[in-house]
Order: C-alpha cells, then structure tokens, then sequence
C-alpha cells in the first residue's frame, strides 16, 4: 500500500524547526525580519538622499568590504535591477567588445544570450559544457576577449567552480587588460574566493544573503572600475539605469541612481553583520558546508538518491541536487510541501527526477538534517 503524498504526515520530532530550502527566494532569518520591524519608523519610509537611510547603505559597503577582504580601491557599487539588471549594466558599461562565456546551466546561458543580443558588442565565445558539470575559460588575447565570464554557483545545477583560473594570467595583465566577471548570486556570503582572481564579483541579496530581490551588489576591482570609466569617457550610448559610471558615483556617496527597496538594503545589511559577527565568510562557508555535506552524505548512504554532480570537486556547497531512483522526486516534493517544508522541487528545465535544496548560511545544518530524515520517512510510505 502506498500513501498519496498529501496524506504523508511527518511527525514533528523530525521537522526542522524551519522549512525553508529555496535556492532563491531563501529563508530569511526570522532575526533580521525582527530587526526591520524594530526599524519601521526611523528607517522605513524615510529618505534614501538623507543620513538615515544613507548611514545604513555606507554600513553595508563596509560590511561587503570587510567580509570579502577587499583591498583599497575596490568599489562597492549598489543598484537597482538584480542580477539580471545587472547583465544588462554589464554589457553596456563593462564589456568593451566581446565577452567569453561559460555556459553551464540556465543563468549562465541568459548573460550570454544578453551580450549576444546587445547591437554594440561582437557575438560572445561561448564554451558550454553538459549540464552537471562546468567548462573553463579559454585565454585569448585582450583584443579579442576583454571580459571573462564566470559563474561561481550554476543554481539551476548546484554546480560550483573555483575561481582560481592561472591559465587567465597573462590576459587579465598589461596595458588594456581583460575583465573576469563572476555571477556570484547565489554563492556570495556562502563559498570563499581570493579578490586575487576576480575583477567583479557581483550578486542580488535573495540567495546566500537571506535578504530580498531587486538590488544588485558588484564588487569593482581598480581594473574594472578603470574600464567602467574609460566606456563612459568614450561616450557609448547607455540607458542611466544601466550606467554603471552613475552607479559608481552614487555608491560612492552611499546612495542608488533611483529609490531602492530600503527593506532590502536593511535585510542584507543585517545578514552581513550577522555573518562578520560569527567569524566572517569562512565561518558563513562552514555553515553551508555542513549542511550540504549533510546531504549529499545522505545520498551517498541511500540506493534510492545520488548527486547529480558526479564530479565531487564541482558539487555545489550550497545548492544540492539529488537525483531519485525507483520512487518520484515530485512526489517527495510534494509530500514535503504538504508538511509546510518548502521549495524543493527540482529545476523545471533540467528535467530530471530531482530535489533541488538550498544549504545556504541561514540554514540551520540541523535542519537540513532533519530534511533528510523527513525525505527518508517519506520514502518509506510512497
Ligand atoms: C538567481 C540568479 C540570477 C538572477 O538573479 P535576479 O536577482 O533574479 O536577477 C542570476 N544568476 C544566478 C547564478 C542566480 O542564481
């Protein structure tokens, strides 16, 4: 006899004790919810062109800057518009002629489907590998590929890659050296990286940073901030949205072109202190670490569940997918959901009998624990 997974009722010892495990949207740490309350009437609704609001932002520069170690002259450049706001910045302030891409899971894909579309750039280099698994950057001479086009988590696949790519050397040194741009959305806050081997780091807050959309956040080396100034000095057209120069400006007086979402700014904010308090990006790292180590050892231990990635030095820390063997991933998924345990339906597209769990900082290790025990009580009743 098989139960219907909607009539699944998982005892609550096994629960964790927050059910949230979307790759983004995320659990937002109730802690931080509680903190914008506290701050509804001398933040919320007032003016981001006064010291309020402004104080808050210049906060949150300094916490990027401290939590990422960035040295002197990196900028911390805030704007409206997400990640997906930002492609578009990218590709009319930063990229000069022609990006090469890594193409290894839907984000990847949509920025190079931008600068391939963009009338002013040159078709991109697009290196794709199979889903599951990441390619690396070929070095190319600066006149030809002047941007390098990272993603440091693939969501869609819970592929992570290092960032660390020497072979890049010679094309990021010399006179007009190239850009490496780094899609970090989703791994921002939750992996560790040397500025060293990025000249722009760059997220939204709805990921690893258990904030909420519509805000980007692009950590600008020298090199990068240079490029965006010799772009604008050469008079491209850009729309003032996707300026990045007028980004740069108003990040530097701890403002936004136009109004952002001040609940966003006040919810990352609180995430980074939180995570500098705990012991800074190693310690946030080390949280997303035991959790999906929780998992994909759960995996390994069950003949029913396996990580999609199979190479284990690109399985993600922070996004697990778990393909299902002999009992349906959408029926667990929804079994799950019907326990108010969340958003661990598997990526549409990749159309695999998978779960896709997010082990970001905010996830108490426990809990993702507790997932897996759930899971297992589920497993045995379908
Ligand atoms: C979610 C995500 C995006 C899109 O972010 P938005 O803020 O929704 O535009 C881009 N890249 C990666 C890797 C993501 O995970």
């Amino acid at each position: 006899m098989s139960a219907s997974p909607s009539s699944i009722s998982i005892p609550a010892e096994l629960r964790p004790a927050d059910g949230r495990f979307g790759s983004g949207p995320s659990k937002v740490r109730p802690e931080a919810v509680k903190a914008l309350a506290a701050r509804a009437h001398d933040y919320m609704g007032t003016s981001h062109r006064r010291t309020g609001v402004r104080s808050v932002v210049g906060r949150l520069r300094a916490a990027m800057a401290e939590l990422f170690g960035l040295d002197e002259g990196w900028e911390v450049v805030l704007g409206n518009g997400g990640s997906t706001g930002f492609w578009d910045a990218a590709a009319f302030s930063m990229i000069e002629r022609r990006a090469q891409h890594l193409a290894f899971g839907e984000f990847s894909e949509k920025f190079s489907a931008v600068t391939a579309a963009a009338p002013h750039l040159e078709d991109p280099a697009v290196i794709a590998s199979p889903y599951g698994s990441h390619p690396v950057p070929e070095s190319a001479d600066p006149a030809e590929i002047d941007v390098y086009a990272l993603t440091h988590n693939e969501t869609s696949t819970g592929v992570a890659m290092h960032l660390n790519q020497p072979q890049l050397d010679g094309a990021r040194s010399g006179t007009t050296p190239a850009l490496v741009m780094v899609d970090a959305t989703s791994a921002a806050g939750a992996m560790t990286w040397d500025p060293a081997d990025v000249d722009c780091y760059y997220f939204a807050p709805q990921k690893a940073f258990a904030a909420d959309g519509g805000l980007f956040i692009a950590l600008c080396s020298p090199t990068a901030a240079d490029r965006i100034e010799r772009i604008d000095s050469e008079g491209r057209y850009k729309p003032a949205t996707l300026d990045l120069a007028i980004a740069v400006r108003n990040s530097r007086q701890d403002q936004t072109y136009n109004t952002p979402a001040l609940a966003t700014i006040l919810l990352t904010l609180e995430t980074a202190e939180w995570m500098l308090d705990g012991g800074g990006l190693a310690w946030a790292a080390s949280r997303s670490a035991a959790s999906s180590g929780a998992v994909y050892g759960w995996a390994a231990a069950r003949d029913f569940a396996s990580p999609f990635v199979t190479v284990s030095a690109m399985r993600s820390p922070v996004v697990c997918t778990i393909d299902f063997e002999g009992v349906s991933a959408d029926d667990i998924a929804a079994a799950l959901r019907a326990n108010d345990i969340v958003d661990t339906e598997g990526y549409r597209r990749l159309g695999r009998n998978q779960l896709r769990i997010a082990a970001f900082p905010a996830i108490e290790p426990s809990d993702a624990e507790a997932l897996t025990a759930c899971i297992d009580y589920i497993v045995e009743r379908l």
